[in-house]
């Protein structure tokens, strides 16, 4: 086995350096001081990321096309939507947090998925997309402003408090934020932007051979 990528690695944990070694298929190296996870060589990572990706983006589109619940009041009901309650937050007057509900729960959300899409279909089929290095940087940036968990939680409390006083009926798009939120948490773990360098690593340089 030739030493050719003999790199440095700093543990995250302790800092300690450590030389890089090849590893077999599904196995991971920790760090020889504190046993933290150095990297893994799940070769998998970028098909699983996009697929759980994938079915993120249709469950973001149902979650927002559809209500999250209805409240009946007397004989007539009313259905809030997330756009629905962005729009009635800028009418109130309310317009940061409704700049900000916009901007952590549907823009940014949709940017990552979009992003995500755009940079792990074309390396799925060993293609780098034009700007990827540039969008890797951003998605590193932006992905913590991206709050759909802490809308649900947001939305679970105030469900609970306006049970206690209405008739209150879960939408579609409930169920679809709460399967969005473990989708999304799935994708954030199997996503390995290491594995998406060396990909395009690889074929770049491939490219710069041929
Ligand atoms: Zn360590």
């Amino acid at each position: 086995m030739e030493h050719h990528s003999a790199q440095l690695i700093a543990c995250h944990d302790c800092d300690l350096l450590q030389r890089e070694i090849p590893l077999k298929k599904g196995c991971t190296a920790s760090c020889r001081r504190c046993g933290a996870v150095l990297y893994r060589n799940a070769t998998d990572s970028i098909d699983r990321t996009l697929a759980f990706t994938l079915a993120a983006a249709v469950l973001f589109v149902i979650a927002n096309l559809f209500p999250i619940f209805a409240i009946e009041i007397q004989e007539s009901g009313s259905e809030i939507n997330l756009f629905g309650a962005v729009q009635s937050l800028w009418d109130k007057q309310m317009h940061s947090v409704s700049l900000l509900v916009f901007l952590t729960t549907i823009l940014i959300p949709a940017l990552e998925l979009i992003t995500m899409t755009y940079l792990l279909l074309p390396l799925k089929f060993r293609s780098v997309p034009a700007g990827s290095h540039l969008l890797l940087g951003m998605l590193k940036i932006v992905k913590p402003w991206g709050m759909i968990e802490v809308l649900m939680l947001g939305v679970l409390v105030s469900l609970v408090k306006l049970t206690s006083s209405f008739k209150v009926i879960p939408g579609i798009a409930l169920w679809s934020f709460a399967a969005l939120t473990l989708l999304l948490a799935a994708a954030a773990a199997t996503f390995s932007a290491r594995d998406v360098w060396e990909r395009m690593d690889s074929r770049s340089d491939r490219e710069v051979a041929a």
